[in-house]
């Protein structure tokens, strides 16, 4: 093997080692709470059912994390990293006032 191939394997592969650590990283990162100070500020709940309607009128019925244009999950996933909340790991079926529909 040339020397040019195996440095660009070497790299690829601790690139790809790289990607995969940090989205092990990423799912192991604690799930927010709603007694979290920024999950208050935001209105975040774990079940986006029981949003406070009166407090958040621009909560439309269906919305929810995993079709949140922030949500960093699978659609599948349970629970997926939020940027709003540092990568923590917040409901897919969640809910807070940053909300924005997922193109
Ligand atoms: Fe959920 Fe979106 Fe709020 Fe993050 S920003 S907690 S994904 S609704």
């Amino acid at each position: 093997m040339k020397s040019s191939r195996r440095t660009f394997l070497i790299t690829s592969l601790g690139a790809a080692s790289a990607l995969a650590l940090s989205r092990q990283a990423l799912a192991d990162a604690p799930k927010v709470t709603e007694s979290d100070p920024t999950a208050q500020a935001l209105g975040y709940k774990e079940d986006a059912t029981k949003v406070d309607k009166a407090k958040y009128a621009k909560y439309k019925a269906g919305e929810q994390c995993n079709n949140c244009s922030f949500y960093q999950g699978k659609a599948t996933d349970a629970y997926g990293p939020c940027p709003m909340f540092g990568g923590k790991q917040v409901n897919a079926k969640g809910w807070c006032s940053a909300y924005n529909k997922k193109a």
